[in-house]
């Protein structure tokens, strides 16, 4: 069974005790089963009260994160690297802790745009520390799923072909794929292509529209991804992500270009957002199998 889920940045800026409230509360009523949450800094949040929130509204964390320059794991400096493979182990053990079982986002390289290509050095560092940060992960059984994103913020893993190649060379099944409609409509050839290509290693996605706002108001063939989806017999999370110029924090406003407000009324964004993934994914579920395809 597919689960849905919505980035808490549809309705709070960051995770502060109160805003964990917030966020928790908005997703639970609008029908949500899990919510990602952005922990960059696992120091810097009250993990208890997050698992207890968690706990009382039966949601299911997904945690995500963009590395920084100071914890890029693909610097060719190896203490950059390190930092960058200590970060993540604490961000796993945070995800374990609030009952998580999948770390997402940016985290083969920082978050950010790059002015020159990755060296061998860039790619062979991230390769290795995200490996050992795999290792480390299925002790507390947690999956990490890399991110694709576009040009702009990375160098490193822009098309899922990229990402194949990178989790191969990782050689770790709880390495995998996230998949993100926003990204692949700018870089892939074919976004339905690109997830039938992930298959198996796909772990993750993010649903959103071309602009961030509100789902079917862009240019996103959202039909087309929904189908792959079902004809990939897709089992994990669709977590919707929407950024408003209203809610986004300054960091993630400043990493990913979110300078206008899309929309004003979160609760009425994430609560449309769910009935356009959910009728989405039934109507790609019955196109299949007229068309013979896949037994569900
Ligand atoms: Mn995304």
């Amino acid at each position: 069974m597919v689960r849905y889920g919505a980035h808490a940045m549809v309705w709070v800026k960051d995770w502060t005790a109160d805003e964990a409230a917030t966020a928790v509360k908005a997703a639970s009523a609008a029908g949500y089963d899990t919510i990602e949450i952005p922990i960059f800094d696992p120091q810097l949040v009250d993990l208890a009260q997050t698992r207890d929130l968690l706990r009382q509204y039966a949601l299911t964390p997904t945690v995500s994160l963009g590395l920084s320059a100071d914890t890029d794991i693909s610097s060719a400096d190896a203490s950059i690297s390190r930092a960058g493979v200590d970060r993540m182990v604490a961000i796993v053990d945070a995800t374990a802790a609030i009952g998580g079982s999948i770390v997402a986002g940016v985290i083969a390289s920082a978050w950010q745009k790059y002015a020159v290509p990755p060296t061998a050095a860039n790619y062979n560092n991230s390769v290795a520390g995200l490996r050992e940060v795999a290792q480390e992960a299925r002790t507390r059984g947690v999956t990490l799923a890399i991110e694709v994103v576009n040009r702009f913020e990375s160098n490193l893993i822009n098309t899922a072909a990229d990402a194949l190649r990178f989790v191969d060379r990782i050689g770790e099944d709880n390495a995998r794929i996230h998949l993100d409609s926003f990204h692949m409509h700018i870089e892939e050839p074919d976004a339905a292509l690109a997830i039938s290509l992930c298959g198996p290693r796909l772990a993750y996605v993010h649903i959103n529209e071309n602009h961030r706002g509100y789902l079917g108001t862009g240019s996103i063939d959202f039909r087309r991804i929904f189908l792959a989806l079902a004809q990939a017999g897709y089992e994990g999370t669709i977590a919707f992500e929407a950024f408003s110029g209203a809610t986004a924090s300054p960091s993630t406003a400043g990493k990913a270009a979110i300078w206008r407000s899309v929309y004003e009324d979160a609760d009425d964004v994430g609560r449309r957002a769910l009935a356009f993934m959910q009728q989405g994914m039934e109507l790609a579920e019955r196109t299949v199998r007229l068309a013979g395809g896949r037994k569900p």
